[in-house]
């Protein structure tokens, strides 16, 4: 354990909502009221100090697929992208969907990973939509919550039947809104642009209805229910709905999501292929409102690396999703804060205590005793990003050669710096 004197920045806490220049002490990995004399300083003068970031949509490919990414590439690229806390979905292989397997993540994390991995165990075992996961002995290994990431739960009673067993364990059931039947064989949005190129259509509805069915569920079961990458107009305004009418029901986007219309598929470059798909402007135009108004809760990166070959094929042949972690903070700031959508301190919490609600994590705050996890980022330095310089494994990112306006500047975990800059 280490100790830290962060000095000069301009202090952010969502959780108490401070705004102001102050210096942060860390004695022994905790926030604290003064840093022992002689601790090393980190001066960060003209940028923006606050809770460690969280994202709790990842994919890290270990087990089962390690040339892809592992635990230790994966939470090196988070601590690139500003990240202190990842949650990592539980398609590998084998599927966590046991508290063996959770064990093993946890315990890989522990000795490999320079950030924080909290694995989110399966619903179904081997996600095969059928029967319930051991989720009540995984919860018991470490996972925060439940999901069958990559695939949806299509059976509404196997859904039902893990909704009432998470809320006796209050656990947040996540679910990848996707009605198989009417996505099938779709390869991007449906609507003028999959006509003009001729490309398969994935459309909104099948995000939509599973929203609606699930909403219905957490009405019925009490459920803690989580919304992953919402990409539609209707999905958003379902999720507002729910909430008004009391339901414990919250939503994440990917700044893919809120930045990237179905529009750039006319490169047909297998960068812009992800499920969600990109959609239409309307839909990107209501993700955002979804973001300004509350509606949506948190941004989740949706890390997906797939290695080289992988990615190489033809598009209606390659698989689904890109890597997201080192992206995410320029993404957002260009996207929302630039841009004048919301404030600097919206953004924070979109990334701190928006995913710490969500999760019931004690993290996302700058408070005495809590653990030292600090992201200090830049809102106006210049940077491009390159990703064959990528701390992931993987290289399939739309935004390589982009040029950012604000990123992440140093990454620390436990009290510890484990990136910076330079
Ligand atoms: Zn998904």
């Amino acid at each position: 354990m280490s100790s830290l004197l962060i000095r000069n920045g301009r202090v952010l806490d969502a959780s108490t909502g401070f705004d102001g220049v102050r210096d942060i002490a860390i004695t022994d990995g905790k926030f604290a009221q003064s840093a022992p004399n002689g601790s090393p300083e980190f001066n960060a003068r003209g940028m923006i100090v606050a809770p460690g970031f969280i994202d709790m949509h990842v994919h890290l490919r270990e087990p089962g697929m390690e040339h892809a990414e592992t635990i230790e590439s994966g939470a090196r690229a988070a601590a690139a992208g500003g990240f202190t806390t990842i949650c990592c979905m539980p398609n590998t292989t084998p599927v966590n969907d046991s508290a063996t397997v959770t064990s093993y993540i946890v315990s890989r994390a522990q000795q490999n990973a320079i950030v924080h991995v909290l694995p989110i165990g399966a619903i179904t075992k081997g996600l095969a939509g059928e029967e319930l996961a051991a989720i009540a002995s995984m919860k018991k290994a470490g996972i925060v919550a439940i999901s069958d990431d990559g695939r949806p739960v299509m059976n509404s009673r196997v859904m039902r039947r893990a909704m009432e067993f998470a809320r006796s364990l209050d656990l947040p059931v996540i679910d990848h809104c996707e009605d198989l039947n009417l996505s099938a064989g779709g390869d991007m949005h449906e609507g003028v642009m999959s006509t003009r190129l001729g490309l398969r259509g994935i459309p909104s509805s099948s995000e939509d209805v599973m929203v609606a069915r699930d909403i219905i569920l957490a009405e019925t079961t009490g459920a803690r229910y989580h919304v992953a990458h919402i990409s539609t107009r209707h999905a958003v305004s379902m999720v507002a709905f729910a909430k008004a009418r009391g339901l414990r029901v919250t939503a994440e986007t990917t700044p893919h999501h809120f930045v990237l219309h179905d529009k750039e598929l006319h490169r047909y470059d297998s960068n812009y292929k992800m499920k969600p798909p990109l959609r239409c402007e309307i839909d990107v135009d209501a993700v955002i409102e979804g973001v300004v108004s509350g509606a949506i809760d948190a941004i989740a990166t949706d890390h997906a690396p797939h290695a080289g070959n992988d990615k190489m094929q033809e598009f209606e042949r390659c698989p689904f999703g890109i890597t997201g972690l080192e992206t995410a903070i320029g993404l957002s700031l260009e996207a929302l804060v630039h841009t004048g959508r919301i404030s600097l301190m919206r953004m924070v919490e979109l990334f701190t205590t928006g995913p710490a609600r969500v999760l019931s994590l004690a993290a996302g705050t700058l408070a005495e005793g809590a653990t030292a996890d600090v992201t200090i980022f830049d809102a106006e330095r210049s940077w491009t990003y390159d990703v064959s310089q990528s701390q992931s494994k993987s290289r399939n990112s739309p935004f390589d050669g982009k040029v950012f306006r604000g990123g992440p500047v140093a990454t620390v975990v436990n009290g510890r710096i484990v990136w910076s800059v330079c």
